[in-house]
């Protein structure tokens, strides 16, 4: 092997799979980064050595997982870039990645990074002029390597001191992946996942619920939610209860879990303060009013648990096609209440639904 290093964006995807594979092809040590926060890849985190096992098994590339949740949260209030079809700040997003991963480098030890990006593959981020932006405003003019549309390109430094072979590069682009699927044959690479999935922000649907939070549209102020908070905003059936002044945006958050699944999800992001509801007698959703405790005032903490054991009724196993009423179990404060669940009469929580 050559003594020189690489640092590789790997998102997971078959682009960052192949770009990782052609260099590594040409004798250079690479380490793959995978950047996590809890609008991409985050579930990594819970068992990040199973996963680069994972990786290396079927790739046979070794990734190292950054965590860059909380400037991620940052770049999100206000994107240089702007925003993509949804709530996704793609060029912001990259340029973001390759400066950490240009921190990466200099502690590595590595001399070049790469990218599998592919020129004219998204409308957004990578079209030509974008491309040479991010490497602007990253500051990786010369040591960024597309393996997968090099030759589209000027020459890196990389292949100008003949760390890479450029007549081993590539000369793909647009949006098609022929190119791509015949060379992951070749590096016999059958097992990658469908392209374009796995970041939120670029989801129709879960990207709004983030976006509201952003526009201050939401129970709780920006500076007050954490990285729980996002992870509990991508669960379930969303809600936020007006309160009696009819202010919706600082109502009270609740969410309702739709299965079981979702349930057990529930209560793993359950914190100490939440009101968590849920009823023994027969199946229904957990239910967990956020911050309950320190949030909701003493005089409508009633009335808003009794909603929330409502929504248990609404949303749990029917009867005979009815929804008789039942006891729901409340934890609450260090404590447990038991509060007699009835079904509300019509779904008047429709516009709470968000
Ligand atoms: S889709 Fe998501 S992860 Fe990918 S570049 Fe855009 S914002 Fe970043």
């Amino acid at each position: 092997m050559k003594n020189i290093k690489a640092v590789s964006l790997f998102s997971g995807g078959l682009d960052s799979i192949l770009a990782t594979r052609i260099v590594m092809e040409q004798d250079i040590d690479v380490t793959a980064v995978q950047f996590v926060t809890p609008f991409f890849h985050y579930s990594i985190l819970q068992d990040i050595e199973g996963y680069q096992q994972k990786v290396l098994d079927r790739y046979g590339i070794k990734v190292r997982i950054e965590d860059i949740s909380r400037g991620y949260m940052d770049l999100l209030k206000k994107p240089t870039y702007g925003f993509g079809k949804n709530f996704n700040p793609c060029v912001d997003c990259k340029i973001l990645m390759l400066k950490r991963a240009k921190e990466l480098m200099a502690e590595l030890g590595a001399s070049f990074l790469v990218t599998g990006e592919v020129l004219g593959q998204r409308p957004m981020s990578q079209r030509r002029d974008t491309l040479n932006v991010i490497e602007r405003d990253s500051a990786s003019k010369t040591i960024l390597l597309r393996p997968l549309s090099a030759k589209l390109m000027k020459e890196t430094q990389a292949e100008r001191k003949g760390w890479v072979d450029r007549g081993k590069l590539f000369n793909f682009s647009g949006r098609g992946r022929s190119q791509q699927i015949a060379l992951a044959r070749e590096y016999n690479i059958t097992d990658y996942p469908a392209p374009a999935g796995g970041c939120i922000l670029a989801d129709p649907v879960l990207s709004k619920r983030i976006q509201r939070l952003y526009e201050g549209k939401f129970a709780f102020a920006l500076d007050e939610v954490g990285v729980g908070d996002i992870e509990l905003m991508l669960v379930g059936r969303q809600l936020l209860m007006p309160l009696e002044n009819g202010d919706k945006e600082q109502g009270v958050w609740l969410v309702v879990g739709r299965d079981e699944g979702e349930n057990d999800r529930l209560e793993a992001l359950a914190e100490e303060a939440d009101a968590v509801l849920h009823m023994e007698e027969r199946p229904g959703p957990m239910v967990i009013v956020r911050k309950a405790s320190i949030s909701v005032s003493q005089e409508l903490l009633g009335s808003v648990l009794q909603t929330a054991a409502s929504l248990v009724i609404r949303y749990g196993r029917k009867v005979d096609g009815a929804m008789p009423p039942a006891e729901v179990v409340c934890k609450v404060n260090g404590e447990t209440r038991l509060l007699q669940g009835v079904a509300p009469e019509a779904d008047w929580f429709q516009d709470w639904i968000f």
